[in-house]
């Protein structure tokens, strides 16, 4: 018998994370990372399991939007909303009330996303593939009808998307063989959050290098002199030789993969990430500063929505030999083609849950494509790791059909709240998920739900104060 949605479950759940300075930036000083979490149910045993990510405050609001949405879904049959996912998008997207509080940006967007995300999580489940082997077993054709192409053909048309696919159809099976062996690139932020001492920025990135990484991201635009010593420090344990690990040789800064970048003598790359902080003219001056430290982009320079800013900031940074990426804030398809057609970035920094889900996500893939600009998805958090290495696949195996240049972000934190945490080799390299019943590999233990739900799971109502007591008196 046919499956049809019965009804959803949402939980508020949140992580103390503020307690270790964990995620600090210039912007966002004091955060709880948090899941808005949503799990659909049918009438079979099959499920979807999705969420959306914030840092805490707020993350009741969302949760409450999920609900306007999801409930949107509950009596259809799932196969029909499987059939056409780009169709079922526009549904969802659509709806006559709820599109006044968006339309397509904000809280109700974020949303949308927890739910598609759940959708596409049931139906790789009902598939018995992980998320991104659904994916990149479709045809152009199915691909293309499951992705969010609204306002977007003067960018790429449906037929332009169908022939880009087609083109890369005969050889995806040599490219799936090829990661599954040697995995996806990945590069860590852990290393430089602005709430570290540089004894702690010094021992993470030692620690990094010797797990096989060779792209590294820290934090800045707090204070330049203190950005300029952190960097140094960085810079003077990636570009040595001898924290390298044991029968790693150094990799070529002129090669394809790392020409552009900055790489130092032993191929390792720098990146920087401001946040938002900056206005046009002062992100420009600010990051000129640093030309020392050679990093390859500053990341969100200036606010998010401001495509004509980043646009400014790219051409005057470039004599300095540093780019522009941007993309965990661009909240919807139409910023990525506006951003793609000012020549604004020069890395496209998706993020799973900020777009609108799987079928958003497909459309950006898809222009970034077509523009030839290298993704990189934006992950850390809870759960975006988990969720990203599978868009990422997708953008190798059937889209982009490169990943020499890009990196995946990694952190290393919260991934045991999982039942399939994304998992790193012995390379710095993403592991490729494979288990027939992960879906989007977003399910989180029962437990971790229980305990971290706010207001009343055990961790806030019995833990937390003395949590809390211990880092006051620790200061
Ligand atoms: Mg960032």
């Amino acid at each position: 018998m046919a499956a049809k949605i019965t009804g959803y479950e949402t939980h508020d759940v949140r992580f103390p994370t503020s307690l270790t300075g964990d995620g600090t930036d210039a912007m966002n000083t004091d955060c709880d990372y948090s899941s808005a979490y949503v799990t659909l149910t049918t009438s079979t045993d099959l499920v979807g399991h999705g969420m959306t990510f914030t840092i805490g405050r707020g993350n009741d609001i969302v949760c409450s939007a999920i609900k306007e949405v999801a409930n949107k879904l509950v009596g259809k049959d799932v196969e029909e909303l499987f059939a056409n996912m780009g169709a079922t998008w526009d549904y969802l997207c659509s709806d006559p009330q709820l599109r006044w509080i968006g339309p397509e940006k904000g809280v109700i967007h974020i949303a949308l996303g927890a739910v598609n995300n759940a959708l596409w999580d049931m139906y790789a489940r009902s598939r018995k593939k992980p998320l991104w082997k659904l994916i990149v077993d479709m045809t152009p054709e199915e691909l293309v009808r499951s992705t969010a192409f609204r306002y977007i053909s003067d960018a790429i048309t449906k037929e332009e998307a169908l022939a880009m696919l087609k083109a890369k159809e005969a050889t995806k099976a040599e490219r799936e063989a090829r990661v599954r062996e040697v995995g996806y690139p990945a590069y860590v932020t852990s290393a430089g959050w602005l709430g570290y001492s540089d004894e702690k920025v010094a021992r993470l990135t030692k620690e990094a290098v010797q797990a096989g990484f060779n792209h590294f991201k820290m934090k800045v635009g707090a204070d330049g002199d203190s950005d300029l010593r952190r960097g140094k420090i960085i810079r003077s344990i990636i570009d040595d030789p001898q924290y390298l690990p044991a029968g790693h040789t150094p990799r070529d800064p002129n090669g394809p993969a790392l020409i552009g970048k900055n790489a130092g003598p032993t191929g390792s790359v720098l990146m920087i990430d401001a946040n938002q902080v900056w206005d046009v003219p002062q992100a420009i001056d600010y990051v000129a500063s640093l030309e020392e430290i050679k990093p390859w982009f500053i990341e969100e320079p200036t606010a998010p929505d401001d495509i004509l800013g980043h646009a400014a900031i790219r051409k005057a940074l470039k004599p300095h030999g540093i780019g522009v990426a941007t993309g965990e804030h661009a909240h919807n398809r139409m910023v990525f083609k506006q951003l793609l057609q000012a020549e604004a970035i020069d890395v496209c920094q998706i993020d799973s849950c900020r777009l609108a889900g799987v079928s958003e996500v497909l459309s950006v893939l898809l222009m970034a494509a077509k523009f030839g600009v290298t993704v990189c998805p934006h992950a850390g958090g809870v759960g975006l790791c988990e969720y990203v290495i599978h868009l990422s696949l997708i953008d190798y195996i059937a889209v982009s059909g490169s990943m020499e240049r890009n990196v995946l972000e990694f952190v290393d934190h919260l991934h045991e709240h999982f039942l399939y945490p994304c998992s790193i080799n012995k390379n710095g390299r993403y592991n490729v998920p494979g288990d027939a019943n992960e879906g989007y590999s977003i399910e989180m233990h029962k437990s971790s739900i229980a305990r971290y739900e706010w207001p009343r799971g055990s961790y806030w109502v019995q833990e937390h104060a003395a949590a809390k007591a211990a880092k006051t008196a620790s200061h």
